[in-house]
């Protein structure tokens, strides 16, 4: 038996001894993991550097204070949530008790992804104990040093049994995709996705998919351009581009083109100096290979900004790209690095017909000061989320269902969402003796005389 199958078999074991159904149980091992964030602090810090030159000082803010947000939610709200929801009842059933009884699914398979090693695959597990599982822990081996520690230290916390962590790579996640799962939550890029569902339809086990895609930034003309760009600034090259829901490139009219690179510039070097390779902020590519990938992807594009590389490093600088073609390299996957295309359009009408004519987004930003403006974005369009005049942040609420749509992803976490994406919503109905009378339409011989009644 391989080790992949011992630890399924151990999680599903564990899971029929009924402990993680006991709400007390769920709460003890939640604040556990918060206990692991708080004294394992150093340790998830140096694997973050090691891992994604990460500084010390942002991680709290882009890995770990989320989490303990989400686990003080799920703490404080976890006897709401997994209690039986009373629902409207119809004529028949006035007199019964209609409810509807979250469960939990059973196993749970969480595969997570390298650039948020810390919060991409710790929110889905904070999820699945809340809602009573048991789980199965797929680090990304991309994110070596961060995927060591949590192998080392996280059973240190947590029910072994119920929450094992498996580390590997391709053959190791293959081989778990075999197993029979009854929930897998995946985080990574969507041609992974479909592979991972693929194997989830042999077993008829529901996924979630928390996926990529190519996130649009619409800048009109009449919004406050220094605000819009150091915002969007902030979203883009944070983590060196290697946010799920960084802005992918930025539509806009050519009128501001120029105050848009101009005013993007000054951000830059406020936010990560002259310098940026110099800047404890600024972080690296993960690999060669994604170096390779997104140096590429200049190719045939003018740059406007940044362009400086150091292979040795995985370095690329912030950059802009300007006057971009919408066929060239740069706009036919997701950048998933510091390159920040801008695409020139006629006005919102062309920038809606791009963003539709394309695979729905993960994120879908627009800036302006018309609020009509941004709520016709909002109707006229699809993505997973949309924000007008920010990035990034709806991920921080917990009370917006996060997760994509169409190529991005399928099903959505975070808060309770996370509990009831990882439950089964039961439909209860317990009936009283009486009142049998009331029945006796339903029974045959169906009569005239029964249906006026
Ligand atoms: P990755 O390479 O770490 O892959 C993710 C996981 O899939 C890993 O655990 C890996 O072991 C496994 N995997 C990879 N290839 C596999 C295969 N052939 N068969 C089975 N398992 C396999 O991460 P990635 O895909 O490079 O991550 C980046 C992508 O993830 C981007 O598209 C990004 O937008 C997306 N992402 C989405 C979210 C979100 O919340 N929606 C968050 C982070 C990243």
């Amino acid at each position: 038996m391989s080790r992949e199958q011992q630890a399924v078999e151990r999680a599903r074991k564990a899971f029929l001894t009924g402990r993680s159904k006991q709400l007390d149980y769920r709460i003890m091992q939640l604040k556990s993991l918060q206990r692991f964030l708080v004294e394992r602090s150093q340790e998830i810090c140096d694997a973050l550097k090691k891992d994604l030159n990460k500084s010390e000082l942002g991680t709290p803010l882009y890995e770990t204070l989320g989490l303990e947000g989400e686990i003080g939610l799920a703490v404080s709200k976890l006897k709401e949530w997994a209690a039986p929801r009373p629902v409207e009842k119809n004529l028949l059933t006035l007199s019964d008790q209609v409810f509807i009884q979250p469960e939990p699914l059973g196993v749970v398979l969480i595969i997570g992804a390298w650039n948020y090693p810390w919060a991409v695959t710790l929110q889905p597990l904070i999820g699945a104990i809340a809602a009573g599982n048991a789980a199965v822990v797929k680090p990304s081996e991309v994110s070596a040093h961060t995927s060591k520690v949590m192998e080392e230290l996280l059973p240190v916390y947590l029910d072994k049994e119920l929450y094992p962590v498996v580390t590997g790579g391709v053959p190791e996640t293959q081989e778990l995709l075999r197993q029979r799962f009854d929930h897998i939550f995946y985080t990574g890029n969507p041609a992974v996705g479909k592979l991972v569902m693929e194997a989830a339809a042999r077993h008829l086990t529901p996924v979630t998919l928390e996926l990529g895609g190519k996130s649009p930034c619409y800048i009109d003309k009449d919004c406050d351009i220094t605000i819009a760009c150091r915002r969007i600034t902030w979203g883009k090259f944070t983590n060196c581009g290697q946010t799920c829901i960084a802005p992918d490139y930025v539509l806009c009219e050519p009128s501001i083109q120029d105050r848009v690179v101009e005013e993007i510039g000054k951000c830059v070097k406020e936010f990560y100096t002259e310098d940026p390779k110099a800047c404890e902020d600024y972080g690296r590519m993960i690999n060669q290979r994604h170096f390779s990938r997104v140096l590429g992807l200049m190719e045939g594009s003018t740059v406007a900004l940044g362009g400086q590389s150091d292979e040795a490093q995985c370095y690329i600088a912030p950059t802009i790209l300007r006057d971009v073609q919408p066929d060239s390299k740069v706009m036919q996957q997701e950048i998933f690095g510091p390159l920040l295309p801008i695409v020139t359009v006629s006005g919102l009408d062309e920038a809606i017909r791009f963003i539709n004519a394309r695979e729905k987004p993960l994120a879908l930003y627009v800036f302006s000061q018309d609020n009509k403006l941004i709520k016709r974005v909002i109707s006229e369009t699809s993505s997973g989320g949309v924000l007008g005049n920010d990035c990034l942040v709806h991920f921080s609420v917990s009370a917006l269902p996060f997760g994509g749509v169409g190529n991005s992803g399928m099903g959505s976490y975070h808060g309770k969402h996370s509990f009831d994406q990882l439950s089964h919503l039961r439909g209860c109905l317990i009936k009283s003796l009486g009142m049998e009378g009331v029945n006796k339409m339903r029974y045959p011989p169906h009569t005239a005389q029964k249906l006026s009644w």
